[in-house]
């Protein structure tokens, strides 16, 4: 990164696991390292090889929240996340097109005829209501914090909406993708205030990414 003109250290927010993995390379080719690897130390906050950048490690869907409130100065998280929190106390600057993969309408592979009231096992509540509600279909939704494949086999529910990679974890459940609800990548995301106090060096954080993952500027410049 370019040298600072203010002082104060930028705080990215990013969740361990395959965000982590993916931007780690991209922060890697503007000069952010950390010095510790979060998987093995139990430590929150990260130093980096840029003194003036320090990352804190959150759980997935806290990125936005620790964005919005100024805690962290801008956040890695993906899209799914950020359409699920449904906030607008962020800016959503760039695409960094890593951890891709679908939010889906999954069920099972040999289905029977649907009941009156869908039961959809999500933990993208939001997402979910809003997706059904649109299509004018009645579902209760339920709401779960991780195996929703679980969820069909053993009769809680007759859908779930979940991250589709390759296909792998519905097939090996006996499931299969029904309806495509958005294509997913993970964003930086950036808390308004900051950037007005932190402008440079988020501009040029922001800028320098840009160019390492080929999109273009979003806020002008080079
Ligand atoms: P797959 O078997 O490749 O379709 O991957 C599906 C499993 O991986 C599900 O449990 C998803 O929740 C999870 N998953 C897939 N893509 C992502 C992603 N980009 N970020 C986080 N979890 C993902």
């Amino acid at each position: 990164m370019n040298p600072a003109s203010d002082s104060e250290a930028i705080v990215i927010a990013v969740s361990k696991g395959r965000i982590f993995k993916d931007a780690m390379p991209l922060l890697a080719r503007v000069g952010v390292r950390p010095t510790d690897d979060p998987e093995v130390s139990r430590k929150l906050i990260l130093d980096t090889t840029d003194p003036g950048v320090k990352l804190v490690v959150v759980r997935a869907s806290d990125v936005p929240t620790y964005v919005e409130y100024g805690a962290a100065d801008v956040g890695i998280a993906g899209k799914d996340v950020l359409l699920e929190y449904d906030g607008d106390g962020y800016y959503e600057p760039l695409d960094l097109g890593i951890a891709r993969c679908r939010l889906m309408v999954a069920g099972p592979a040999a289905d029977c005829m649907p009941p009156n009231r869908l039961r959809v096992a999500t933990k993208y509540a939001g997402i979910t209501r809003r997706w059904f509600a649109e299509k004018g279909v009645q579902v209760e939704v339920i709401k779960l914090y991780g195996s929703m494949e679980l969820a069909p086999l053993v009769g809680l529910a007759d859908r779930i909406v979940d991250l589709v990679d390759t296909g792998n974890t519905l097939k090996a459940n006996g499931l299969r993708p029904l309806e495509h609800i958005c294509d997913v990548s993970s964003r930086l995301i950036v808390n308004k205030a900051a950037l007005k106090t932190k402008h440079l060096r988020i501009t040029a954080l922001v800028r320098q990414l840009a160019a390492s993952v080929g999109a273009s500027s979003p806020w002008g410049g080079a």
